[in-house]
């Protein structure tokens, strides 16, 4: 098979690699689609050190599945499928509790590098992480179960209710879901601040209102656009200004979720945490439930979803997409690789 192997920094290639197969209780999978997470972009650039060469990323995917390896039923040869890209213990506490995520031996298809992930024409990954996707949904919005997911988590960890306030802080895909997660749960007041003009044209078509927070101070735009101080602030973007930003907008007594991961370490305002006693609350990743709840939905095959790719590139044209993006040639928000391309 081809697969695009991260030789690194800046240095990514498509190379011949060996098929992959199913041993007991995996299965193969034929890779369609497989979006370049900001994760990725980082790793390719050298800066978050989670990314080692030789290794093939990859976790936004959607795929069919091609084999069944023994010992493995209740899939069908064919089906559209997701992967849930987490593989945990099964019997810590953590995961006894549905925190798989959390589990202390836990590994991530596309972030461990003895894993052959998604960046390839195949790849084999446990039954147990294999989540269906109905044949009606277009193709591509499965590759976007994953982030959507860490959105959905995201939300969740800041206990948001129909009745908060919300801003986003960072419009890009994290941001997004987000903010389509937030509105799920019956949100009406939601805005996402973007300084960058194209993400803000994004949000602005699939109906979510938009800040630019170079243009004015966000509490007075807050105050415009939502009538008030946000009650749950998401920092979709993990910097020390952005975090400023969002403990600034924060109204008092209430919530701030740190799910950006830009920097590695960011310096906080602590009066604007203990002053004004605000809860600065962290997510990671997503739980596999919240991770199926986020296939249930992208599986009733919401419309806006389209407009949230902006990119289609085949394996042999990856690693100039790679480039651009990590460079900033490339403004696009989402792009997604498609192995059969090319
Ligand atoms: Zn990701
Ligand atoms: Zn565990």
């Amino acid at each position: 098979m081809r697969a695009l192997v991260f030789r690194g920094p800046w240095d990514i290639a498509v190379e011949e690699r060996q098929d992959p197969e199913a041993g007991p209780g995996e299965v193969l999978v034929e890779v369609l689609s497989t979006g370049i997470c900001g994760s990725d972009l980082h790793g390719y650039t050298g800066e978050n050190g989670r990314r080692f060469p030789g290794q093939v990323m990859g976790h936004e995917t959607v795929g069919r599945v091609a084999a069944l390896g023994p010992e493995v039923t209740g899939i069908a040869v064919g089906a559209l499928i997701t992967v849930h890209p987490v593989l945990s213990c099964g019997a810590c506490p953590a995961c006894a509790a549905g925190l798989d995520h959390r589990c202390p031996t836990k590994r991530i298809i596309g972030v461990d590098p003895a894993i052959s992930a998604a960046f390839a024409e195949l790849m084999v990954v446990p039954a147990a992480n294999v989540v269906p996707l109905p044949e009606n949904v277009p193709v591509e919005y499965g590759a976007l179960v994953e982030p959507l997911a860490v959105g959905h988590h995201a939300v969740e960890r800041g206990r948001c209710g129909s009745d908060d306030t919300v801003l986003v802080v960072g419009g890009g895909p994290i941001g997004q879901a987000c903010a389509l997660a937030v509105r799920r749960l019956g949100v009406t007041r939601i805005a996402v601040s973007e300084p960058h003009a194209g993400r803000r044209s994004l949000l602005d078509d699939i109906g979510v209102a938009t800040m630019d927070p170079t243009a004015a101070a966000l509490a007075d735009q807050a105050a415009e656009v939502l009538g008030g101080a946000p009650t749950l602030v998401i920092d979709a973007v993990g910097s020390s200004r952005s975090l400023a930003d969002a403990l600034a907008v924060c109204a008092a007594g209430e919530r701030v979720v740190l799910v950006g991961m830009h920097e590695p370490r960011v310096s906080v305002s602590a009066y604007s945490v203990s002053l004004e006693e605000r809860s600065l609350v962290g997510s990671y990743c997503y739980t596999g439930t919240h991770f199926r709840e986020t296939a249930a939905w992208v599986g009733s095959a919401p419309p806006e979803l389209a407009r949230l790719i902006e990119g289609r590139v085949s394996l042999v044209d990856a690693p100039e997409a790679f480039r651009a993006l990590a460079n900033g040639d490339d403004g696009s928000s989402k792009v997604l690789v498609l192995p059969d391309r090319g």
